[in-house]
């Protein structure tokens, strides 16, 4: 039976919600214990493609739209095909994703899920009180995806860049795209003076999901996004023969802002909202992967949920890089372009999961112009 007290309530059925209840799910430890989910919408649909990189099998194959042994990386000067060492580039339907998400909880005795929005969630003692829309609940610990006011009123010292985007799935009339290989980035057409590239998924030799895309402070019109993947369809793959058959966009923050800063002992961010989004790369559902694994092990070692979630040597790697687009947003792509002729894809793909050591990431920062890095190492002295 249902019950209104709970040892863990989840809030928000999203990429990060959603990859630690089935973490908690998946683990006899936690038969006994009452799971809670409140989301208020259907989770039914495809509102995003998740991609992450990966060596070997992974817990989501089976629900695996696409996987990509090879991958490319084109600039003004030229086109890198980078050695994968062994890494997929992976891509999931956010629809395929919530429907197995689902299907695990149904069969999961100890798992509730209530159609419902939180308003507020208090702490007080050993439990956390949880008010939504209709009813109260109580759990031990709570897990929260909403963004935080603080980092919306953008009223403080952090910088907040953008990846801001929108992509369409074009179709042709005949073959014209290698599907065995992504592109991570494409900087032949550029918005002037921005970091801004296309990204583009293969899905067959005459389908593929293009994204203009920008790392930067503003966003732009929608109708400029379009502009550009016409022109890149038009003037870089030349042609004229195709039809536009789903769009997808998205604003994903880049932020040195401290998410982390506001969990508690029984109250954690978690997604977007607790920091996960890879601040240098826009990416977090690997993330959502590995933290939900934390999270766990912490929860069985009696540890705070948070322990040990964030490297702290990382985010410093992450904020001087964000700092560095922030005030010379055009460096994109002399940056990147840099990054990935210097260094094969091993060593960048562990280099952002946080796998790397100290000597590996010496090579990474020996193979960027030290200026622009220099100045916001200084800048960094000030905050
Ligand atoms: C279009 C798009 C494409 C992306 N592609 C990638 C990619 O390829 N790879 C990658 O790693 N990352 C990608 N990202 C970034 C990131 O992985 C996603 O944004 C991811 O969904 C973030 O997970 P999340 O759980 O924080 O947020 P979400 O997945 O957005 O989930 C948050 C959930 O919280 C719920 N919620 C909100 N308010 C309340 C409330 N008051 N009460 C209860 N529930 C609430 C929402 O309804 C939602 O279901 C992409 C993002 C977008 C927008």
């Amino acid at each position: 039976m249902p019950t209104s007290h709970y040892d863990y309530a989840i809030v928000g059925a999203g990429a990060a919600g959603l990859n630690l209840v089935l973490t908690l799910a998946g683990d006899p430890y936690f038969e006994k214990k009452q799971i809670l989910i409140l989301e208020p919408d259907a989770k039914v649909a495809n509102d995003r493609t998740w991609c992450y990189w990966e060596k070997g099998k992974g817990q989501y194959d089976e629900i695996t739209t696409k996987i990509w042994p090879k991958a490319k990386f084109i600039y003004s000067k030229d086109e890198i095909d980078l050695e994968m060492s062994g890494y997929q580039y992976k891509m999931i339907q956010s629809a395929n994703f919530y429907h197995h998400a689902k299907k695990v909880i149904e069969t999961k005795g100890n798992v509730t899920w209530v159609n419902d929005k939180v308003n507020t969630i208090e702490e007080s003692g050993s439990e956390c009180t949880i008010v939504t829309e209709t009813a109260t609940y109580m759990a031990k610990f709570v897990f929260d995806s909403r963004i935080s006011h603080e980092f919306h009123n953008n009223n403080d010292k952090y910088l907040r860049l953008l990846q801001h985007f929108k992509g369409w799935v074009i179709r042709t009339e005949k073959d014209c795209f290698d599907e065995s290989a992504f592109t991570m980035m494409d900087f032949r057409l550029k918005w002037p003076q921005s970091t801004s590239f296309m990204y583009i998924l293969p899905l067959s030799k005459r389908e593929a999901l293009l994204e203009f895309t920008f790392f930067s402070p503003e966003l732009v019109k929608e109708s400029d996004y379009e502009e550009y993947i016409k022109k890149y369809i038009e003037d870089i793959l030349n042609l004229d023969d195709y039809s536009i058959t789903s769009e997808e966009k998205g604003i994903i923050p880049m932020s040195n802002f401290p998410f982390h800063h506001a969990n508690t002992e029984r109250v954690t961010k978690i997604g977007t909202a607790g920091g996960w989004v890879k601040p240098s790369s826009g990416y977090s559902f690997k993330n959502a992967i590995n933290y939900s694994k934390q999270i766990v092990s912490n929860l069985k070692n009696g540890d705070r949920p948070d322990h040990k979630l964030f490297k702290k040597r990382f985010r410093k790697y992450d904020a001087l890089f964000i700092d560095v687009l922030w005030h010379n947003n055009e460096l994109g792509e002399e940056i990147f372009s840099d990054m990935y002729r210097k260094n094969n894809a091993n060593r960048i793909f562990s280099f952002l999961d946080e796998e790397t050591t100290f000597f590996q990431e010496v090579k990474i920062m020996n193979s960027f112009r030290k200026w622009p890095f220099t100045k916001a190492l200084l800048r960094s002295f000030t905050y």
